[in-house]
Formats: C-alpha cells, structure tokens, sequence
C-alpha cells in the first residue's frame, strides 16, 4: 500500500515515508491510497483478541512494510499495563440503555492522547530505520495542553529521537504545567514561553521554517520532526479503538454483530472523528457520525451549514483541547468525500489559508450531512451536564466528555433516534478538576493539587495514579523565554 498527498495525486510514499515527514512538502497531508476493509469473518478473531492484538492486527492493514511481528512488539509496549491503569486498555462502559461510553484516557498522562502518542514514537523510529536515516529526529511540539504532555510521555527515551515542548507561559492548567516541568526522561526538553498559545505555536512555525537552523541542526545530525496530529502516525492508532468498541459491545451483548451504531465525538483538530470515519469505511457497523464542539463551534458550523467560516472570535473555554479554530485534518475529509480531488482541496485550503474561509460544493454538502450530525455545549450546558450525570447516574464527566454527552442528548431528542451511540470520554475528570468540582457544587476549592484530594473526598474515585504523583515528582525545568528567542533553546538543547 502507498500514501499520497492531500493535494497532489501524483506524490505516492511508503507508509515508513509517510510516517517519517509527516506533511508532504507541498502542505498537503498523507492519506492511504485505498482504504482497506474487514474481512468478513474478521470480527470473530477480533473478539477473542485483547486491545493490543487488536491494535497490531488493524496497523497491519495500513502498514505493509511492517512486519506482524514488529508492530506486535510495538502494540504490546504501547498498551500494557505498565502504562495503563486497566487491562482493558480503552474500556467500553453502558451510561444508559442507549449510550455506551469508551474511555480513552487510562494511559499515563490521563488524555486521550496517550492512545496515538504511546504508539507513533514506535512508528517512528523504526520508520527511520527502514528509510536508512541516520541523524536524530528532534520533535518539536507547542502544545496547549494535553499533546505536550502526552508527546513528551510516548518519546522519552526512545533512541534516535529528542523531544522539546513549548508551552504558553498562562496558557495551561496548573496540572497541566506540573505534568510537564516534572517529566522525565534524558532526551526531552520543556520551556515555557511569554505568551499565549498562537505565540508559542507561531514560534515554532518559524523554527520549522529557518532554513539557517535546518543546515546547523544537519551538521549536528539531526533533522526536526512533529509529532501534531496531522501524522498518519496518529491517525492510525486512534483507528484502533472504533474496531475494538464494537467489537467489546458485540461481547458484552449489548448489541449484535451487524448491528449499527453512531458515535459521538468531542471535537478540536478533527483527528479523532476522522478516525471513526475511517473506521466507517473498513466496515465497522457505524451509522452517523455525530461532531460535538464547544463555544468555538466551527466545525458544526461546517458540517451543518458546509461553510467553513474562521473568521470569529476565539474563545477560552473550559474544554481548552477543543479550542481551536483551524481543524487540520478535515483535509482528509474533503479529500475522501470529493473522491480524491486534489484540485479541489488545494483550492478550499488555498482559500481557507487567504480569507479564512470556503463553501463546499453542493455535492460535498450531501455527503457530509449523509455522514455526519454536529452540535455544540456553551459553558453553562457543559457544567449542567458534568452536574447532572454526577447526581442521576454517579458518573463523573470531565468537561470536553461533557460537551459530546449533551450534543448526543440534543441529537436523540431532535431527532427521537434511540439507536446505540458510543459517546467517545477524552480525558480524566481529573485533569480538569477546578471545573469538575464546581459542576458539582463544591465551593470553597483549594488551589492547584490539593484540588486532586477534594475531588476523591467528595466522589470517592481513586486519583488517577500519575496525577497523584505529581505531587513527589520534583521539577526539572522552569526556563520561560521570549517567543524571538526559541532557536536559542533548540541550539542549546541540540547541543
Ligand atoms: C485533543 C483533545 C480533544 C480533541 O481531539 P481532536 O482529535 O483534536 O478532535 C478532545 N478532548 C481532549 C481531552 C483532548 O485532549
């Protein structure tokens, strides 16, 4: 199988390559040149496997210059129980007699995150091998949160990769911060910089950008790398947990093999729902893909409307992974939905890159609204929800679940479509625990960690164990810089 580019069918890659660079030259992304399908008598070994078979058995479809028995090596370090705290991995759990949860943030930085980012660093270094690269990938992440911490967790000390985050100095939570100055690890590497997130993002921009620093890095021996989620490298291993959700309700008999089902997904750059739609297309029983957003609702602006309009106000909400205006893998929807028409993306991207906006074309509109429902949850909608799944069914919600749970609400009252629906759970409850215990009504907080103990007090849930050990860990980095002087700190952390 080969990889070809978002916006030039005539550049054909093999996945090692694809994995390797990441975006293709001309700004396009990678995608698969056919998707491949289940076979029919799939499902049964797929039930009989645990999460990181599974994991191994789907990857293999996509990556035909893999051996079975290396990405079975790498499912089996990704997804064990050294780094989650269940052996189900992505557990499957019923909210209602219509809803079914799966939990995505078990793994060690409690984000839904760890699911690709435990998996691509072993993707990448043996992608390198296989192109015969012998300099060192440095990845360099700006991350508003959840990314850093995760890229941070999956490549530390893996050969042949440096990792360096760069975080907004006010820009994330306390937790957030701590996850990341206490990171372990000998090849990694965190600065906070003066600023907001589109600070820190734009300098690294830049730094992808300078040619100088490329030729000094080259003579060092290293060449930068991403690990954003436009990598297929992270796609991929989110394709995973679909196949392996339907196949824990065929077992739990929650369903039967065959039946359909939607899923509802809590969304920002769009890299998790896209993996449902790909799940879609290799055969998983998926009916409706339903986008939930919060306050910054391009997206359901989009999928209702089939105007993609960035031109608004942006806003800081209480789902910060969701906050984001520009959703990059979209792009590989409209590449699947037109057919392949390169022309055509490159022009809605080339718009979208000049004006802040496009209008898909009347055709794209009818296959989006065939495939997808959206909705959004203001502040007030996200907090009722974590309050009242708290009190109706003692379930705890963090804020960015929340939003897909009342999207999901609103779509089976509009449309008294009482069908299945997966409602995808992106992150602990106690990352976000000031917004958490006051949807619950619990005032008078404490600051920073001691909110973590607040919260068992009054639910009872155990602390997820990384959070807990923050409070030990000491803290290896505090550097903060000015955006102008990030070049300094990659030279100095290449050094
Ligand atoms: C990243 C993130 C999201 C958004 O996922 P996308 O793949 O960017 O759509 C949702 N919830 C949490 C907790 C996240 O960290």
């Amino acid at each position: 199988m080969y990889y070809l580019s978002t916006r030039d069918p005539h550049l054909h890659y093999t996945p090692a390559q694809a994995i390797a660079q990441g975006l293709s030259r001309e700004g396009g992304l990678f995608v698969p040149a056919e998707l491949p399908v289940l076979a029919h008598d799939a499902w049964k070994t797929l039930m009989s496997m645990s999460y990181a078979q599974r994991a191994a058995y789907v990857m293999g479809l996509y990556l035909d210059d893999f051996t079975a028995e290396e990405l079975a090596v790498y499912a089996t370090k990704a997804y064990s129980s050294m780094t989650f705290d269940t052996p189900e991995i992505a557990p499957v759990h019923t909210l209602d007699h219509s809803t079914a949860c799966l939990e995505l943030w078990h793994g060690p930085t409690c984000a839904f995150k760890d699911m690709a980012l435990q998996m691509l660093p072993h993707l990448l270094s043996a992608s390198l091998q296989k192109n015969q690269e012998s300099r060192t990938a440095c990845i360099l992440a700006a991350t508003s949160g959840d990314t850093g911490k995760g890229a941070l967790e999956g490549f530390k000390d893996v050969p042949q990769t440096k990792i360096l985050t760069f975080y907004p100095q006010n820009g994330v939570s306390e937790v957030q911060e701590l996850q990341m100055r206490t990171q372990e690890g000998e090849n990694v590497g965190v600065c906070a910089v003066v600023g907001n997130f589109d600070d820190a993002q734009s300098g690294v921009k830049h730094l992808f950008s300078d040619p100088a620093l490329r030729n000094t890095l080259n003579e060092r021996g290293y060449f930068f790398s991403s690990a954003n989620s436009i990598n297929w490298g992270r796609v991929l291993p989110q394709i995973v947990y679909y196949v392996s959700a339907y196949a824990e309700l065929v077992q739990q008999g929650t369903i039967s093999l065959g039946d359909r089902i939607h899923v509802c997904v809590p969304t920002g750059n769009f890299g998790n729902i896209l993996a449902a739609y790909y799940a879609k297309q290799m055969g998983v029983p998926i009916d409706k893909l339903i986008c939930a957003s919060n306050r910054n609702h391009v997206l359901t602006d989009f999928l209702t409307t089939g105007i993609y309009d960035r031109n608004r106000p942006f806003y800081h909400t209480e789902s910060p992974s969701m906050d984001i205006l520009i959703s990059s893998n979209l792009e590989r929807l409209l590449f699947a939905l037109t057919g392949g028409d390169t022309v055509l993306v490159s022009s809605y991207m080339d718009q979208l890159a000049d004006t802040g906006r496009y209008e898909a074309n009347e055709l794209l509109k009818k296959k989006l609204s065939a495939c997808f429902a959206a909705g959004y949850a203001d502040e007030d909608a996200t907090r009722a929800t974590i309050g009242r799944y708290w009190k109706d069914h003692h379930h705890l919600l963090d804020p960015h679940t929340a939003v897909a749970v009342h999207v999901r609400e609103q779509y089976r009252e509009a449309t008294g479509d009482d069908t299945l629906t997966l409602v995808v759970s992106t992150a602990s409850p106690f990352k976000f625990s000031d917004t958490v215990l006051r949807s619950i009504e619990v005032s008078d907080l404490p600051d920073g960690l001691a909110q973590l103990d607040r919260l068992h007090e009054v639910t009872q849930i155990p602390t997820p164990a990384p959070l807990e050990r923050l409070k030990e860990k000491p803290c290896r980095f505090s550097l903060c810089v000015e955006k102008e002087q990030l070049s300094d700190v990659v030279l100095d952390f290449l050094n």
